[in-house]
């Protein structure tokens, strides 16, 4: 299926899920996932009037920029390894996955002006997962206050592998009271309004919940029927 007509679909569901709550669809920006498909398929995306497509690897995000450049905004959704950040610090308009010192403290140093961010928790606390506790994300982010280079714009999460639109709801609730929570120390670093959450299958929800970002691959640019 072409992008254009999955995206029209997404756009349905998200006018839905902003109708059930009550919320406004500009405040929603659709980061396409872009990891799986092929710099074409990308590149079709960007033609359908997509704004803003994720990698979450160096190598891909280094393909297709060399084709699209800063056509889209690009956003950095994966595990960053510190030597990679000069790669990739001067084409990204975002990175959700800061997790640690030692990687703000490089962005920190590559960077020529601030770099918006996003602090990644594990909010369900799965074993398996990236990102910082909901304890610690507070204690890293005030840790963050003397790199003048790094903004914290907001929180990331993947929630749980599940079906169990609970278990999803609360995770999605959690990184939301965790961002209110951030908000209320108003640290002027870290104004902390964006909430990145919610993938192909649980997007809808998010949005409910008040994700300001959702990260769609497979539902959007999937190049599968
Ligand atoms: C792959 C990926 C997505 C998109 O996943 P889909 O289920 O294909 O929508 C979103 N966020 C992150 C961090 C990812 O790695």
């Amino acid at each position: 299926m072409k992008v254009a007509a999955k995206l029209e679909h997404i756009n349905e569901q998200i006018l839905e899920a902003c109708r059930t709550v009550n919320r406004k669809p500009d405040e929603i920006k659709v980061i396409a996932v872009t990891k799986y498909v092929s710099t074409e398929r990308a590149m079709e995306a960007v033609e359908a009037g997509i704004l803003n497509l994720g990698e979450n690897r160096d190598e891909g995000l280094l393909k297709k920029w060399e084709v699209l450049g800063d056509k889209p905004k690009w956003h950095f959704i994966g595990t960053l390894q510190t030597r990679k950040v000069k790669n990739i610090i001067d084409k990204v308009e975002y990175i959700h996955s800061l997790d640690r010192l030692s990687l703000a403290e490089e962005i920190n140093k590559r960077a020529v002006k601030p770099v918006k961010c996003l602090v990644q928790v594990n909010i369900s606390e799965e074993e398996s997962k990236h990102g910082l506790t909901p304890e610690e994300a507070i204690e890293f982010i005030i840790q963050l206050q003397p790199l003048k280079n790094i903004r914290v714009e907001g929180l990331m999460t993947m929630a749980p592998f599940t079906d169990d639109e609970n278990v999803l709801r609360n995770s999605f609730r959690g990184l939301r009271q965790l961002r209110d929570q951030i908000m209320e120390l108003q640290l002027d670093y870290a104004p902390c309004t964006e909430l990145s959450m919610g993938m192909s299958n649980d997007f809808a929800i998010a949005i409910e919940e008040g994700a300001t970002m959702v990260r769609i691959g497979t539902a959007l640019v999937g190049e599968d029927g």
